[in-house]
C-alpha cells in the first residue's frame, strides 16, 4: 500500500435467508438443485490456474440417493502433487508481494460472488453432495463462508495496523510477511465454509496454498473453485488436487518448502499428520506451522432448575442437525432426575415429529448420513446398544440404505456414563443421555469434565446462577465454545470464534484473528535516522 491507509468495508455478518413456501430464494435453489441433479459433471484437478485431468476417476453420489450419478471426479497422481508444488512456489514470488488492498478485494469480490450469483449453486451443491437440508446448506455454504470471507480481510488490516512504539531517533515498523514456502489445507466433508476458508485464510494472508478437499465434498469445492477463479485468485496461488490422502500428504509434507498445515478433520488423522511432520522436522526450510481443529464428544449438562422445554429443544437441534455430523454436535447429555421425564416427553414427541428424506422435499428436517462407512459405523453401534443391558433405546434405533443412507434419530439412555456413545465420537445422529440425581451435581460436573478426550464445545443449562457459576468453573478446560443456556453448535463468524483443546485441535480459533496470525511470520524493522559514529558510552568516563 502505498499511497493511502484504506480501510476495508466494516464486516457484518451475512443475513441469513428463510426459504419459507413461496419465497423467490427457495423456487430459486430448488430449480437449480434440479438441473445440477440432472447435469453430470466432472471436477478436474485445479493447478496454476488450469483444469488437470487423469487416468483415474471416482464418482460422486447424493448421500441420500447413493446409485443416482452426479459426476466424476479425477484423482491426482503423485506427479500431479509435485507440479501442485513447483506451481505454489512459482506464483509466491508475484502474490507474496502483491499489495494487501488487492488481495481483500478478490476475497471481498468472492464473498459477495457467493452472497449473489453463486448462492443458489452453492447451497444446491452441498444439499446434493453432503446432504444438507436448505438451512443446513444456506447457514454454511453460502452465510459463514462469506462471513469468514469479509471477517478475515477485517481482521488482516487490524493485525497490519498492530506497530510497535517508536521515539523520535529510531522507527520501529512490522511487517506481516506471508510464511516462506507453501501451506497445505486439509478439509473435511461437513462444512462446505471451511473447505472454502481453509485455503482462502492463508492465501489472503499472502501465501500460497495446495488444497486437498475431502472426497466427500468435491462436488461443492467445485464451486468454491469457480468462485476464486472468477473473483480473481491468480494463478497458482490455490491449487487443489484430490484422490488419495495419504500419497498426497506425504508428498506434500515430504517437500522442504512445506511451512504450515491448515487441517480441520478427525483426530486420528491430525494425529498421524503431526507426526509424520516430527519425522520430517529436519528437512523443512521453516518450522512448520500445525493447526488443526479435530473431534469433539460435546455435551448438554441440564441442572434441575433448568427450563425442561429449552433444554429439550437443545437437544433436539443439537444433536440432530445434519444428521449430528456437525463437530460441535451435542452427543452426551447428563440430565437432572428431576427434570428427566418432562424432557424425555418433549424429546420423544420432537424426534418423531421429524421427517426423514430428500433435502429438495424441504419439509425434512433430517437427511442422509454422509457415506457408506459412517452408516455401517452408526449402525453397528445401534444395534449394539440393543444389546447392552445397560443402554435402553427410547426413541429412533432403525437404519436403512436401499436408497440413501438414512439414519433415524436415536436417543440411547444409559444408566452407565462411561458407556462407550458417552465417550467415543460417533458423528452422527446418535444422542446418549445419562440421568443424574441431584444430590450428584457436583460429581456430575467432575465426570462430564473427565469422560472424554475431547474438549470442543458443551453447555450448562440453569435458572440458578450459583450452579451455572460452579459448571463455567468446573467445566474450564472441557470446551473451547462453551454455552450457556443454548445448545452447543451454531457458532458464528465475528460472534463465537469457533475451535476446542485436548484432542479437539490446537484451538486456534477459525472466524478469528488469532487463527490469522498463525499464517504470517512477522519481520520487525528498525530504522536508525542518525547513527552513532563512536562506541564509547558515557559511563567509560
Ligand atoms: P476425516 O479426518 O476423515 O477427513 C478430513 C480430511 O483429512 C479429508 O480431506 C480427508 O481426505 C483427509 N484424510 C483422511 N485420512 C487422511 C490421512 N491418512 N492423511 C491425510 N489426510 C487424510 O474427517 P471428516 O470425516 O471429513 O470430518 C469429520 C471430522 O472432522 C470429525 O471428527 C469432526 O469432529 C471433525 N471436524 C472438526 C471441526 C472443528 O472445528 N473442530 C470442524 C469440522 C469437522
Amino acid at each position: 500500500m502505498g499511497k493511502g491507509f484504506f480501510e476495508v468495508p466494516i464486516a457484518v455478518n451475512e443475513p441469513v435467508k428463510d426459504y419459507a413456501p413461496g419465497s423467490q430464494e427457495r423456487e430459486e435453489v430448488l430449480k437449480t438443485y434440479r438441473e445440477m441433479y440432472k447435469a453430470e459433471i466432472e471436477v478436474p484437478l485445479f493447478i496454476n490456474g488450469k483444469e488437470v485431468k487423469t487416468k483415474e476417476t471416482a464418482t460422486m453420489s447424493p448421500p441420500h440417493d447413493h446409485k443416482h450419478v452426479l459426476g466424476t471426479y479425477y484423482k491426482a497422481t503423485k506427479k500431479n502433487v509435485e507440479e501442485a508444488i513447483e506451481t505454489a512456489l512459482e506464483a509466491r514470488k508475484k502474490w507474496a508481494a502483491m499489495p494487501w488492498e488487492q488481495r481483500a478485494g478478490i476475497f471481498l469480490r468472492a464473498a459477495e460472488l457467493i452472497a449473489g450469483p453463486y448462492r443458489a449453486k452453492i447451497n444446491a451443491a452441498t444439499m446434493l453432495g453432503q446432504s444438507k437440508n436448505i438451512y443446513q446448506a444456506e447457514i454454511d455454504s453460502a452465510c459463514e463462508l462469506i462471513d469468514f470471507l469479509r471477517f478475515n480481510v477485517q481482521y488482516m488490516t487490524e493485525i497490519y495496523a498492530e506497530q510497535p512504539e517508536s521515539t523520535s531517533s529510531a522507527w520501529n515498523r512490522v511487517e506481516y510477511r506471508p510464511l516462506e514456502g507453501f501451506i497445505y489445507a486439509i478439509t473435511p466433508f461437513n462444512f462446505t465454509a471451511i473447505a472454502g476458508n481453509l485455503p482462502a485464510s492463508a492465501a489472503l494472508m499472502g501465501n500460497v496454498v495446495v488444497w486437498k478437499p475431502s472426497n466427500t465434498q468435491v462436488y461443492s469445492a467445485k464451486v468454491i473453485m469457480d468462485v476464486f477463479r472468477e473473483a480473481g485468485v491468480p494463478a497458482g496461488v490455490i491449487n487443489m488436487v484430490m484422490g488419495d490422502a495419504v500419497m498426497i500428504s506425504d508428498t506434500l509434507m515430504a517437500s522442504p518448502d512445506f511451512s504450515g498445515v491448515h487441517f480441520t478433520g478427525s483426530t486420528g488423522v491430525f494425529q498421524g499428520i503431526w507426526q509424520k511432520i516430527g519425522n520430517n522436522i529436519s528437512n523443512y526450510k521453516t518450522y512448520p506451522r500445525i493447526v488443526g481443529e479435530t473431534g469433539g464428544k460435546d455435551f448438554i449438562v441440564a441442572h434441575k432448575t433448568s427450563n425442561p422445554k429449552q433444554v429439550a429443544t437443545a437437544m433436539a437441534r443439537g444433536a440432530f442437525e445434519f444428521q449430528g455430523q456437525k463437530c460441535s454436535a451435542a452427543s452426551r447429555c447428563y440430565i437432572s432426575s428431576t427434570i428427566w421425564e418432562d424432557v424425555k416427553k418433549q424429546l420423544i414427541e420432537d424426534v418423531r415429529s421429524f421427517k426423514m428424506g430428500t433435502p429438495e422435499d424441504m419439509g425434512n428436517f433430517i437427511t442422509a448420513v454422509i457415506n457408506e462407512s459412517s452408516f455401517d459405523k452408526l449402525a453397528s453401534y445401534i444395534d449394539q446398544a440393543k444389546k447392552d443391558k445397560n443402554a435402553e433405546i427410547i426413541v429412533g434405533g432403525g437404519y436403512d440404505k436401499s436408497k440413501g443412507y438414512f439414519i433415524e434419530p436415536t436417543v440411547i439412555v444409559t444408566k452407565d456414563p462411561k458407556y462407550t456413545t458417552m465417550c467415543t465420537e460417533l458423528f452422527g445422529p446418535v444422542l446418549t443421555v445419562y440421568v443424574y440425581e441431584d444430590k450428584d451435581w457436583t460429581e456430575m460436573l467432575e465426570l462430564v469434565d473427565g469422560t472424554s478426550e475431547y474438549a470442543l464445545t458443551g453447555a450448562v443449562f440453569s435458572e440458578d446462577r450459583y450452579a451455572l457459576e460452579e459448571a463455567v468453573k468446573a467445566l474450564e478446560n472441557a470446551a473451547g465454545n462453551f454455552y450457556i443456556n443454548d445448545k452447543p453448535t451454531g457458532a458464528v463468524v465475528g460472534q463465537q470464534p469457533f475451535g476446542g483443546a485436548r484432542a479437539s485441535g490446537t484451538n486456534d480459533k477459525a472466524g478469528s484473528k488469532q487463527n490469522l496470525y498463525r499464517w504470517i511470520s512477522p519481520r520487525l524493522i528498525k530504522e536508525t535516522f542518525v547513527s552513532p559514529t563512536d562506541y564509547r558510552y558515557p559511563f567509560l568516563g
